[in-house]
């Protein structure tokens, strides 16, 4: 018998209500419960909903003009965002590529970077080092790269999987080594990893900066970063930043590249960057890069919908909101405050074995047993419970079931850069509620 309740699928059974209205960092269905967006979505909703001034510059833009195809005519909106993304970007990456969403955002950095190496002469280059597990997008590039089984595997024969590396969870470390040590003992797979694929097949080195949805929120030591970075010029190797949830100030600067001073060669940004007002996503490279391509006959790559002016302008709009509210200084003190409460949540819940992340990205993990970060038992499906009990209360938070070769249940907790001390209560009230 059929279960159908309406013509639309989605990705599995579980009911969720109609969504009525959304502001600021709360969402109201359709019989008027109220719930705190507690995950901004899947990252996304970064300024909070229905800013006035975003909502005013869309409908400005609407009133001109909402398409005009990239290859006929140029726009003020994408033009003006292009600006603002240089500005805000670290040293000379400033040629910028928009793309609709995160998942071509990472196609387009591995064709752009590919596409390089062969005006460069180094057409042998084409694998991309990865890691395990990591979440780089759905489309099969993007999913050649992402480190996550379930969604990698029923794939494999229609998809080249690409080489991995293991992602930094030094939490589940249990050697003598300091943090620094742990930090280049990880970035040291990286070379290992070149030499054994052969360092002139060797195209690029992708990751997320701080984890996102794959491993919730894993911060690698400081001593990683800058190694990762020397080991891609010690083998003339293109280093990306997959930013697709970092980026535009989510962890308290506007990307996670400015914590360790990183200038990667290629950054994919994604989600925040328009914030849920309209789909879009960016790719941003050196002016050496992109001309190199230009002289050589052009990206032979694009999207349809790519920089139209509505979404440009929505980014446009959350950038300035960015700057004017102050967002990512109150990300960064908003997120040390809500850290360090989720901290205090490890004495009084002993299934709570840790507690990472930096900015609003952060994240708890629960297991069985905290000395040796024991996982529970998958058959509790406490990554989907714990969802529920949050969201009957009214709490939304991000949960995924996974994490370094072994199984974990963790949970994001990604409010709105917006959000202020006496929400971050009512986030932790809810919380508490749902764990006891
Ligand atoms: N990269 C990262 C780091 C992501 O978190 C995501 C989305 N979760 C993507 C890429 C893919 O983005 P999208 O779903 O917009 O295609």
């Amino acid at each position: 018998m059929s279960n159908k309740t309406s013509n639309l699928f989605y990705q599995s059974r579980a009911p969720r209500p109609f969504l009525d209205r959304a502001e600021g960092i709360y969402m109201y269905d359709q019989s008027g419960k109220r719930y705190i967006d507690g995950s901004s979505g899947a990252m996304v909703s970064n300024i909070g909903h229905s800013n006035p001034n975003v909502l005013e510059a869309m409908k400005a833009q609407m009133d001109k003009s909402t398409f005009g195809y990239r290859l006929h005519f140029r726009t003020e909106p994408s033009e003006d965002l292009a600006s603002m993304v240089a500005e805000r970007m670290p040293g000379n990456l400033d040629r910028v590529f928009f793309v609709s969403g995160g998942s071509e955002a990472v196609e387009s950095a591995i064709k752009l970077a590919r596409q390089y190496a062969i005006t460069q002469g180094k057409s042998s280059r084409w694998k991309v080092i990865s890691r395990f597990p990591s979440y780089h997008g759905s489309t099969f590039g993007a999913l050649a790269l992402t480190g996550y089984d379930p969604l990698a595997r029923p794939f494999d024969p229609m998809m080249r999987d690409m080489p991995k590396i293991a992602a930094p969870a030094c939490y589940l470390d249990r050697d003598n080594l300091t943090d620094e040590q742990r930090g280049l003992k990880y970035a040291e797979l990286l070379r290992d990893e070149i030499i054994k694929q052969g360092p002139e097949t060797v195209l690029a080195f992708i990751m997320e900066p701080i984890g996102g949805a794959s491993t919730g929120a894993l911060v690698a030591p400081d001593s990683y970063y800058g190694r990762i970075a020397e080991i891609c010029k010690e083998f003339g190797i293109l280093l990306i930043y997959d930013e697709v949830m970092t980026g535009v100030g989510r962890t308290g600067s506007f990307l996670a590249a400015n914590h360790w001073d990183i200038e990667p060669d290629i950054v994919a940004m994604s989600k925040g960057f328009a914030a849920g007002y309209a789909p879009l996503g960016a790719v941003v490279a050196r002016e050496t890069m992109v001309e190199a391509l230009l002289d050589a006959g052009g990206f032979l790559h694009g999207y349809t919908y790519a920089g139209n002016p509505l979404a440009c302008a929505a980014g446009v709009a959350v950038l300035k909101e960015i700057d004017r509210l102050s967002l990512i200084d109150n990300c960064a003190a908003m997120g040390a405050l809500l850290k360090s409460r989720l901290e205090g949540l490890m004495e009084r819940y002993p299934f709570i074995g840790d507690v990472r992340g930096k900015g609003l990205l952060l994240a708890f993990e629960l297991v069985s047993d905290k000395d040796s970060m024991t996982p529970l038992p998958k058959e509790y499906n406490c990554y989907l419970e714990l969802v529920e009990l949050a969201y009957e209360r009214g709490l939304i938070i991000y949960s995924r079931r996974t994490r370094g070769g072994v199984e974990g249940d963790h949970f994001l907790v990604a409010p709105a850069m917006i959000v202020n001390e006496s929400q971050i209560d009512e986030i932790m009230g809810i919380l508490i509620e749902s764990l006891d």
